[in-house]
């Protein structure tokens, strides 16, 4: 039995998944919680009630001790000991660019991601510390990392490159790299399978469309081209976080409201997007209630975010000369059919016709274009966790 316990670790969460690789059925999966503040872990294993255990979790070793237990203890676990875990699956957050696949993780892999770190210093440390954390508490166990920003190294220079100065790219980096790499190939991949092609005969925009929100042209099985940039702030308008605007904006409005950079960047990551155009919240089901309910918030947010993916849709039908597939996916593509439908009502100029009877889905793989839509529109929920490991079992053998 080949089983692939797949961590995603934050600066004080954990989360987890123990995937058998015979069936891809998730036995277990969790979150480890308020790691350095008191401790929670939620635990479910398959088909069964959520266990929840506080305990204090000082730090991540603590955190992963905690998910041993679980995993193995003899009511709520499900497994023996962890000898049955043929390996751990890390999602990372940024490769930066010496790392376009997933790889196993050994000490010249740790010092690559450290080296990222730079380009994501909330969340590679962080990531790192699940790794050695599990290292400690799984000698032997082969351990692997997948990038979330991997699958975009395809893109071509044009499209990656901002215009400034290009010797800021040579000295820092700096250039666009993307992000939600993993779900874009796994939904681009399911696209393709649904359409009873290859990836490499179709040109696919997917819209992953969740708190962080970002659009992917995936140009036969490459990505060419994505909405979010150096940082996941670039794009699409999402939960908080503004995407797109005029970097002008940040000094006149630092002058006017006598902010240092540090308090402009939180009002850009964390009181933009929906909830600041809305003044309602970042999600969007208090968003579809609030237009229920005539709020002048709600439509105005709603009205920008649809807008917003729409005209990203149709610069990468451009940028791929045409497109075959439009998917959405994560949680707001997965369970808002209005905001799919207005999406696709822009598009009506590409031949693009959604069915409203198809379209009344969620959280479910589903064609929802009509049969004679010229582009073919999907519903494909997005699964990192199996991606990760199916890629740590692909490497592990
Ligand atoms: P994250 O980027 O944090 O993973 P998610 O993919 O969970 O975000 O997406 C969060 C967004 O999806 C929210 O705006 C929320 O309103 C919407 N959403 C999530 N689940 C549902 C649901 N069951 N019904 C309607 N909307 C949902």
């Amino acid at each position: 039995m080949k089983k692939v316990l797949v961590i995603n670790c934050g600066s004080s969460s954990l989360k987890y998944q123990l995937i058998d690789m015979e069936t891809e059925a998730v036995e277990a999966k969790g979150l480890a919680e308020r790691i350095g503040i008191d401790g929670r872990l939620k635990h479910t294993p398959a088909g069964k009630d959520t266990v929840v255990i506080e305990e204090a979790m000082p730090d991540h070793n603590k955190a992963v001790e905690l998910v041993i237990g679980a995993l193995t203890n003899p009511e709520y676990g499900v497994i023996k000991d962890m000898s049955e875990i043929t390996a751990v699956g890390h999602r990372v957050v940024h490769g930066g660019e010496k790392f376009n696949s997933s790889v196993l993780i050994n000490e010249d892999v740790i010092k690559a991601i450290e080296e990222c770190s730079d380009l994501a210093p909330l969340h590679n440390p962080a990531n790192l510390i699940g790794i050695r954390a599990c290292q400690k508490l799984m000698p032997g166990t082969p351990m692997v990392a997948v990038f979330d920003t991997a699958f975009h190294q395809t893109m071509p220079e044009k499209a990656f490159l901002y215009a400034i100065p290009y010797k800021y790219y040579e000295q820092y980096g700096v250039r666009r790299y993307g992000f939600h790499g993993t779900s874009h190939r796994y939904v681009s991949e399911r696209v393709a399978a649904l359409m009873g092609k290859k990836p490499e005969e179709i040109r696919t925009v997917v819209c992953h469309l969740g708190n962080g929100a970002s659009v992917c042209a995936v140009d036969h099985g490459k990505s060419v081209d994505t909405s979010m940039g150096l940082t996941p702030l670039e794009g699409l308008i999402m939960g908080t976080r503004s995407g797109d605007m005029d970097p002008a904006i940040l000094s006149y409005l630092m002058g006017k409201e006598h902010m240092n950079i540090d308090q402009m960047m939180d009002v850009l990551n964390k009181q933009s997007g929906v909830l600041g155009l809305s003044g309602i919240s970042s999600d969007f089901r208090d968003i579809e209630a609030g237009q229920k309910e005539g709020k002048a918030g709600a439509k105005r947010a709603n009205d920008a975010f649809v807008y917003r993916v729409a005209k990203f849709i149709g610069a990468y039908a451009a940028a791929m000369n045409g497109i075959d597939a439009i998917a959405f996916t994560a949680g707001l593509g997965e369970n808002n059919a209005a905001v799919r439908k207005e999406i696709c009502s822009y598009l009506e100029f590409m031949g693009v016709k959604i069915c409203d009877k198809r379209n009344a889905v969620r959280g479910t793989e589903a064609l929802i274009s009509t049969d004679d839509s010229k582009v073919s529109v999907f519903l494909i929920p997005t699964n990192e966790e199996l991606m990760i490991a199916r890629d740590t079992m692909e490497l592990v053998g």
